[in-house]
């Protein structure tokens, strides 16, 4: 985070340092007293940086990745999965590249201010649009476009140079690609100017201001300490919210129905680090146990487990002659996903077969009300539908 490679203030970790302006001098102090390794890496990352590497290279070249199939880079063979993925962020970006009158960047180094600056994946821009696209290659939390703190950045990055250099860019389109989500892997936001800036001004350059002025408030939460090196040591604030629920909630035994509601929105914001404090303190727990340590109440045993085959072949022979072959294997038609993987998606048959297609609604779920997606209709509302229906 302070190396020639990254800004102190980096982009990539401006989820944590906008939101807890503490979090930047914890995190190297920790690290000056060898308690976090900010120089640390994980197989994650590393599998990133290989990604991220193929798609320049491909972008530069301005060949698919597809052409990459079973060819090593990096000592990794690039599997037929690898490219395809990588194909759709490669497709999105050549879209771009082949537009008349459009200048496109590839791994360049932007800068938003003197201390915030980071290497941008992609952008392009024409005499008023910017676009900026950004690969993501993590599978474990998807990542949203909208509001998305590394992506304005960048953007407010790119327009400040511009505008520098005479282009009056008007509209600002940012883009997430995150092959590896099967349901939404490519996910598109265009951010007016004015709300990029108002952002940047209230939130980025406040942050960047108050903690060169020697803020050190830790603020926690579930965005800014998902990623944040001083939760795994260090931070004891990170635990703060799960430990308010336990108090407030489950010591308490409060019932649902008398919390304030401030109370339910407090604890579905931070339902991910709730979880993650109850999972912890069950690992922890798990591992007093099996070192041999004690916990009043609880031991360790086995967990469920289905009965299997030791030899299914040898099995299979003996069952043949009592059981007729339809009921002795199962078969299961392919799912249209798999239908779709096996013959493409631009299959001439698939227009043919998609008649046959239904989506049933989803059941319906909490979520959060981003103005995205078809709202469920309430008990009332179905009433009132019936009663006008009846009235026709
Ligand atoms: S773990 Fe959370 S509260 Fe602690 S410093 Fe990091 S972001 Fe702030």
């Amino acid at each position: 985070m302070s190396d020639n490679d990254h800004a102190y203030f980096a982009p990539s970790f401006s989820d944590t340092w906008v939101r807890c302006n503490g979090a930047l001098s914890l995190c190297h102090d920790l690290h000056k007293q060898g308690k976090i390794d900010l120089n640390e890496t994980t197989v994650y990352m590393e599998q990133g940086t290989w990604a991220h590497d193929i798609a320049a290279e491909c972008l530069r070249r301005k060949i698919t990745p597809l052409n990459l199939i079973g060819k090593k880079f990096k000592g990794e063979v690039i599997t037929a999965e690898d490219a395809r993925q990588l194909n759709i962020y490669y497709r999105l970006c050549e879209e771009r590249m082949n537009k008349p009158r459009t200048k496109y960047f590839i791994e360049t180094r932007v800068h938003a201010t003197d201390d915030v600056w980071g290497t941008a994946d992609f952008f392009s821009f024409d005499s008023h649009t910017l676009e900026v696209i950004d690969l993501k290659w993590g599978k474990g939390v998807v990542k949203e476009v909208v509001d998305n703190f590394q992506e304005m950045i960048y953007a407010y990055a790119v327009v400040r140079k511009l505008q520098k250099a005479g282009v009056d860019i008007k509209n600002i389109i940012l883009w997430i690609v995150q092959p590896r989500i099967p349901n939404l892997p490519v996910k598109k936001w265009e951010v007016s100017f004015e709300y990029l800036y108002k952002w940047v001004s209230d939130h980025m350059l406040n942050a960047v201001l108050r903690q060169k002025a020697g803020d050190r408030t830790i603020t926690p939460g579930p965005e800014q300490c998902r990623f944040c090196p001083a939760a795994k040591r260090g931070c004891n604030r990170s635990n703060e919210v799960a430990h308010q629920f336990f108090e407030e909630f489950v010591v308490r035994d409060q019932d649902p129905r008398i919390l304030p509601i401030e109370k339910v929105i407090h604890v579905l914001n931070n339902e991910e680090m709730i979880l993650k404090g109850i999972k912890n303190i069950r690992k922890y727990a798990e591992s007093v146990l099996m070192k041999g340590g004690e916990i009043p109440g609880y031991t360790m045993k086995n967990g469920r487990s289905n009965r299997q085959w030791i030899d299914e072949s040898t099995v299979e022979k003996m069952l043949k002659p009592h059981i007729p072959e339809s009921e002795l294997y199962s078969k299961k038609m392919i799912s249209i996903a798999g239908v779709e993987s096996v013959l493409g998606k631009k299959h001439p048959l698939m227009e043919h077969i998609n008649k046959y297609v239904t989506k049933p609604e989803g059941k319906p779920k909490l979520s959060k009300d981003d103005g995205s997606g078809k709202k469920v209709a309430t008990i009332q509302q179905h009433f009132q539908n019936l009663i006008e229906n009846k009235g026709e």
